[in-house]
C-alpha cells in the first residue's frame, strides 16, 4: 500500500455529497458541515440527528443513483450494504471525484484521519487503517496542546495587555481550555491565593509571577497595587494575566482592573471561569435549582453583616425568597445572617450544607439548618473558603439526613 497524500480540503460551497443516513454519516457531518460544504446527503431513511440538521444540508430522500455524484468534489460512502457503497466507489472513480468507503478504506480513494482542533490549528492523524490509535494519539496531542506540554507557541495570541483569567473553584482540571491557553501565553500572571496553584508550577521558567498574597496587606491599597502592577507591565509591552479563583466578575474586582485597564488605554480581555458559587455545590451533588423545589438562586456575599452601614444587601427580601441562597464569603458572619434570615421568615429547620476548600483535597461538607448553622460552624471548626448553601435543594441532595429519604 502506497502512502496517502495528506491534505486539508478546502470545501466551502462546494458539493459533497454523503451516501448513508445512519450513524457513520451522523459522525461525518458535523465536520463536514463546519467547513462549508453544500452538503448533500442521499438515503431512503436518515438518523433523527441527520433530520435535525435538514437546514444546514439537502436530504435526497431516496437510494443512490449514479448521477448524484455530477459535480460533486468529494464523496463518502457510508450505507451498511457493502454493495451500494462499491458502486458510489465507482461512480466516484469514473468521475476522478475523490470517495471515503466507510466499509472498506482500500476501495476508496481517500481516508479520513482523526481530527482535532486547537486555536487555529488542526491536528490529523492517518493510521494504518487503526482508527482507534489513530483517536487515541489525536487526544493524546491535543490534551498535550490543551495542558501545554505540547506547545503550538504560534497558535497562541500573544499581544500585549491584560488577560483577566477565571481559574475556576481550585481543581486544575475544571480551569478552561481558554485559561490554560491565556496562561501558556503570558510574560507576567498574577496570581490570587484562591486561584489553582498547580497551575501555576507549570509556567515556564521566564514567566514573571506575582502573588497577590504576598502583597502590602489592606484590601483596597493591595488593589490599588494590583492595578498599578497590571497596568504597568502592559505598558512595558508584556501580555499579563490576572489569575484568580472562580470567575472573576463574581466577587473578584475583575472590573475594577478592567476599568482601571481601560483608564490607562491598555487592551483588556475576559476570560470567565466557573464561580465556585455553583460549582462547588454542583461538585459535591447538591443542585442549586431543581424542578417542583427551587424556581431561583440568588448569590450573596456575607463579608458585611446584615444591618452594616456598608451593606448594600435587602437580608429581609431574601429571607422572604422560597429559593436557594448561595453565601460566600459568610463564614465570619454567618450566626447573624442566620438570625436575619430567621427574623424576616426562614423556617430553623431550612437545611443548610457548608462545604469547605470545595473540590480540593481537603474538601469536606458540614450538613445542617438555618437554626443550627452558627453552632456547627463552631463545632465542625470552619474556616474559609466555604460556601453556604440554603434552601431545600440541600434536602433534595441527602435526604437521609434530613430524614426526607
Ligand atoms: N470570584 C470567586 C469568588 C471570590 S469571593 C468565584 O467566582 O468563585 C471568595 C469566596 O468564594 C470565598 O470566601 C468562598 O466563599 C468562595 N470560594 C471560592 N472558592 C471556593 C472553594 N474552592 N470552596 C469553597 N468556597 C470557595
Amino acid at each position: 500500500m502506497d502512502r496517502p497524500y495528506l491534505a486539508g480540503l478546502v470545501l466551502a460551497g462546494r458539493k459533497v455529497v454523503v451516501v448513508g443516513g445512519g450513524h457513520v454519516a451522523q459522525r461525518r457531518l458535523p465536520a463536514l458541515l463546519a467547513t462549508g460544504a453544500d452538503v448533500t446527503v442521499i438515503s431512503p431513511e436518515v438518523t433523527p440527528a441527520i433530520e435535525g440538521l435538514a437546514g444546514e444540508l439537502t436530504w435526497v430522500q431516496r437510494d443512490f443513483v449514479e448521477s448524484d455524484l455530477d459535480g460533486a468534489w468529494y464523496v463518502i460512502a457510508a450505507t451498511d450494504d457493502g454493495d451500494v457503497n462499491a458502486q458510489v466507489a465507482e461512480a466516484a472513480e469514473s468521475r476522478h471525484t475523490f470517495c471515503v468507503r466507510s466499509d472498506d478504506a482500500l476501495g476508496g480513494t481517500a481516508w479520513t484521519p482523526a481530527v482535532g482542533h486547537h486555536g487555529s490549528v488542526s491536528v490529523g492523524v492517518l493510521g494504518n487503517r487503526e482508527p482507534q490509535k489513530s483517536a487515541a494519539l489525536r487526544d493524546d496531542i491535543i490534551t498535550a496542546l490543551r495542558d501545554g506540554h505540547l506547545t503550538a507557541s504560534d497558535a497562541l495570541d500573544r499581544t500585549p495587555g491584560v488577560v483577566l483569567v477565571g481559574g475556576g473553584p481550585g481543581e486544575p482540571e475544571l480551569v478552561t481550555v481558554a485559561a490554560r491557553h491565556a496562561l501558556a501565553s503570558a510574560d507576567v500572571v498574577v496570581a490570587d491565593r484562591l486561584a489553582p496553584r498547580e497551575l501555576l508550577d507549570e509556567l515556564p521558567a521566564h514567566v514573571e509571577l506575582i502573588d497577590v498574597a504576598k502583597l502590602p496587606r489592606g484590601r483596597s491599597a493591595s488593589q490599588d497595587t494590583i492595578n498599578e502592577v497590571i497596568v504597568d507591565r502592559a505598558r512595558a509591552g508584556k501580555r499579563v494575566v490576572r489569575f484568580k479563583g472562580g470567575d472573576n466578575f463574581v466577587f473578584g474586582r475583575g472590573f475594577e482592573e478592567l476599568l482601571a485597564c481601560a483608564g490607562a488605554d491598555v487592551p483588556v480581555t475576559v476570560v470567565p471561569g466557573l464561580t465556585s458559587a455553583i460549582a462547588v455545590p454542583a461538585r459535591v451533588g447538591i443542585p442549586v435549582t431543581h424542578r417542583g423545589v427551587a424556581h431561583e438562586f440568588t448569590v450573596v456575599s456575607g463579608h458585611l453583616p446584615p444591618g452594616h452601614p456598608d451593606s448594600l444587601v435587602a437580608w429581609d427580601a431574601l429571607a422572604r425568597l422560597r429559593g436557594t441562597l448561595v453565601l460566600l464569603m459568610a463564614v465570619d458572619n454567618a450566626p447573624s445572617i442566620a438570625a436575619a434570615l430567621l427574623a424576616g421568615g426562614r423556617s430553623a429547620d431550612t437545611p443548610v450544607a457548608v462545604v469547605v476548600d470545595g473540590t480540593m483535597p481537603t474538601e469536606r461538607t458540614v450538613l445542617t439548618t438555618l437554626g443550627s448553622l452558627a453552632d456547627d460552624l463552631v463545632a465542625h471548626r470552619v474556616v474559609p473558603p466555604a460556601i453556604i448553601v440554603v434552601g431545600d435543594v440541600v434536602a433534595v441532595a441527602r435526604p437521609a439526613h434530613y430524614g426526607r429519604g
